[in-house]
């Protein structure tokens, strides 16, 4: 991605340099979302008159009435008018919210949509940033970055915990509308998948490939999203690939993404399968909304999320397998999802599918709700077929959940051995 240097009227630097950087806990001046507040981000598009170029409205406290080490809710409404702008690119625009804040030097963001976490440095806090200066920030960045299709912006952020309850509303509604235009899409009916490597300035070497049934492991990249990002910036970090020749139809593994991951991987990746995760699977970088683990005894697969910080039945929690798998490298029984991949028609049908899941958290469950019942349904294993999967209710070891699978009938202990 090229970076423009812009001038932003904020008392912290600003620059790439520090999209990498961590802010701890207690390096924290406040925190918003990660599941400790409400937060959410959401782009939309306008029409001229309800957008005022450059204006800045903080709904709620300021952080000089934020105490060292408090929790708040955030929510950023970031209003984009422009005459060449589409509907189409709300989420790809929502995505980049996401780099904006992190080139804040004390500023750090992760995960996307009402999934958030945000944190301000001390370092940030002493040097005198507000919450308005997200609003300076993404302004300026917006505004430098998109000047084809973004004419106005205006920025409205919101700490205050009765009037995000409101507005979360809209976004819940936005975001449920973008998932439903891609429902009905399959991986055949198009020619052409994305590539995503906008994750590089974090993991290198790693590559996304997005496919209509195939959320980018962030969940914030769909193949809408990344077929409106190739409109905007042709030559930027989503590129359309050509499936061309099949090797393996059932791993899912093509020549022409072979060569593309290749390449795009700095010559480190031969070649990827699209649909299982036990042979060169995907890679993961670091930001994915959940990750999925093989479980031998169970020969199932279990998933769990970056909200639910228990134990889980592979002996790891999310961060410790996040650490174990992320970095842009393929670790076979292992791989970074998107929470959504879940209910997909392509969720690893090589390996099984759906019906290999036998552990998730009740969080993950709940999250996709009737989805997940559609898509068991879908897949021909009954609507009661989530109630056969185990979570931390019943147990956080292979052993603890076996006797459950067992009694319930899971289908995964009658299928074909996993390893
Ligand atoms: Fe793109 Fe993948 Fe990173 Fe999402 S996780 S931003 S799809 S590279
Ligand atoms: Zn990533």
């Amino acid at each position: 991605i090229k970076i423009k240097i812009v001038d932003i009227p904020v008392p912290i630097t600003i620059g790439p340099a520090f999209e990498g950087e961590t802010i701890r806990k207690k390096d924290a001046w406040v925190e918003f979302g990660g599941g400790r507040s409400t937060s959410f981000e959401l782009v939309r598009m306008c029409e001229a008159e309800e957008v005022e170029d450059g204006k800045i409205q903080v709904i709620g406290p300021e952080i000089d009435e934020m105490p060292e080490g408090s929790v708040f809710p955030l929510g950023f409404m970031i209003d984009v008018y422009g005459r060449k702008m589409q509907e189409d690119f709300e989420g790809v625009l929502e995505r980049r919210v996401h780099y904006f804040t992190n080139y804040g030097e004390g500023l750090w963001h992760v995960a996307q949509r009402n999934m958030m976490w945000v944190r301000i440095g001390k370092n940030a806090k002493a040097a005198g940033f507000k919450i308005k200066d997200f609003g300076e920030i993404l302004i300026a960045k917006f505004k430098s970055d998109y000047p084809a299709i973004i004419d106005r912006v205006q920025v409205t952020i919101i700490t205050d915990k009765d009037v995000i309850e409101d507005k979360i509303k809209i976004a819940i509604e936005k975001y449920a509308a973008r998932d439903a235009r891609l429902k009905g899409l399959t991986d055949e009916a198009v020619d052409t998948w994305y590539t995503c490597t906008l994750c590089q300035s974090f993991a290198p070497n790693h590559v996304c490939i997005v496919t209509p049934e195939h959320v980018g492991l962030c969940g914030a990249v769909s193949w809408l999203d990344a077929k409106a990002s190739n409109e905007i910036t042709p030559t930027g970090p989503n590129q359309p690939v050509l499936k061309g020749e099949c090797i393996d139809p059932v791993k899912g593994q093509w020549q022409t993404l072979n060569e593309f991951f290749y390449t795009g991987s700095n010559r480190t990746i031969e070649k990827v399968n699209f649909y299982t995760m036990m042979e060169d699977p995907m890679t993961s970088c670091g930001c994915f909304e959940a990750i999925m683990a093989v479980l031998p005894l169970c020969n199932g697969v279990m998933i769990t999320t970056r909200e639910h910080s228990g134990d889980t039945p592979c002996g790891m929690n999310f961060s410790a397998l996040a650490g174990t798998c992320g970095g842009g490298i393929q670790t076979p029984g292992f791989m970074g999802m998107g929470r959504r991949y879940l209910c997909s028609a392509k969720f690893i049908p090589a390996d099984g599918g759906l019906g290999r899941v036998v552990w998730l958290p009740k969080e993950l469950k709940e999250f996709l709700g009737q989805d997940l019942v559609d898509a068991a349904v879908a897949a021909g294993l009954g609507a009661d077929f989530v109630d056969k999967i185990a979570d931390e209710t019943v147990g956080i070891t292979e052993d603890e959940i076996y006797p459950f699978l067992e009694e319930k009938g899971h289908p995964a202990l009658t299928m074909d051995p996993i390893m």
